[in-house]
């Protein structure tokens, strides 16, 4: 792939990290992130956005999901506040609390699911939308013509394709229009994900080449929206938030794939995202 020369590189030592923790620290200072997903039959993805918020030092963490997956969730992980919602009006109540919003891993596309976005799309906190928030974005039905500065969104190629309403190959073909494309669309801050990540922004578009092929595999984008949430929750500006969470998602498939690529589980990045993140 070509890369222009006015598009930022960044390795991991020119990324800004999160600064220690002061011996005085309580969890209020280091955001609530609450994840919005987990339809029928796609409980996982939800749990696993939550775990890696939780991972990647989130203060508080809860989810918001079907019924369904409550058990299993707090069974999975008891320090995420799993919540049952049936409806966008149960939805409601709980936005308040969150810093910030995580919608779309395993949301589906149903009307719950158009319920939950449209609710969680009105909040007062900051958002990173992904998965089928997305798609539901594009479909135009719901947060038809919003634009936010205070939003991170993380498509795929297929994703971002829908975004624009353009093919796969319209965007494989030019990756960096694609990416400054859709934050013109949408503004925010859009990370175009791929063999090398791109994260477009009002100040422009940055490169972070990290991870592997073992990456290939279900559950990955989920870990890194989680992991952007918490960074945003930590305090981190939504560029740099996007910034350091795909270097050190892309690292920890790195360190967790040294016995071997194929095989590798988005669970198994969950200990060396929280290495990282220190
Ligand atoms: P998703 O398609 O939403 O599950 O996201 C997959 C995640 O894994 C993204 O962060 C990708 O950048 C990453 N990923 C998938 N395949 C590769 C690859 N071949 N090389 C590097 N990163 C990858
Ligand atoms: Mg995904």
């Amino acid at each position: 792939e070509q890369v222009p020369a006015l598009l930022a590189r960044h390795s991991g030592d020119s990324i800004e990290r999160l600064p220690v923790r002061s011996a005085d620290s309580y969890k209020n200072q280091f955001g609530h992130v609450m994840v919005v997903g987990g339809d029928h039959g796609y409980g996982g993805a939800a749990l696993m956005a939550s775990e890696s918020a939780a991972r990647a030092g989130a203060g508080l963490v809860s989810l918001a999901s079907r019924p369904e997956h409550v058990a299993a969730a707090l069974t999975r992980c008891p320090e995420v506040m799993a919540r049952p919602v049936v409806s966008g009006q149960e939805l409601e109540p709980l936005l308040a609390a969150p810093d910030v919003i995580a919608v779309g891993p395993g949301l589906g596309q149903s009307p719950w699911s158009e319920q939950l976005l449209a609710r969680a799309g009105r909040a007062e906190a900051k958002l990173v939308l992904d998965a089928d928030a997305l798609n539901i974005l594009a479909g135009g039905r719901v947060l038809a013509g919003v634009k936010r500065d205070d939003w991170v969104l993380t498509p795929h190629v297929g994703e971002a394709a829908r975004l624009l309403g353009v093919s796969n190959a319209e965007v494989t073909a030019d990756r960096v229009a694609a990416a400054r494309a859709i934050q013109q669309k949408f503004s925010g801050v859009v990370v175009l994900k791929g063999t090398g990540t791109l994260i477009a922004h009002s100040g422009g578009v940055e490169l972070i080449n990290s991870g592997n092929p073992g990456m290939a595999s279900g559950g990955m984008g989920d870990l890194l929206t989680g992991v952007i949430a918490a960074l945003i929750g930590q305090g981190m500006a939504l560029p740099a938030a996007a910034r350091l969470a795909v270097w050190l998602h892309g690292e920890a498939g790195n360190r967790a794939a040294q016995n071997g690529q194929r095989g590798l589980l988005a669970t198994d990045l969950l200990p060396h995202i929280r290495a990282l993140v220190d």
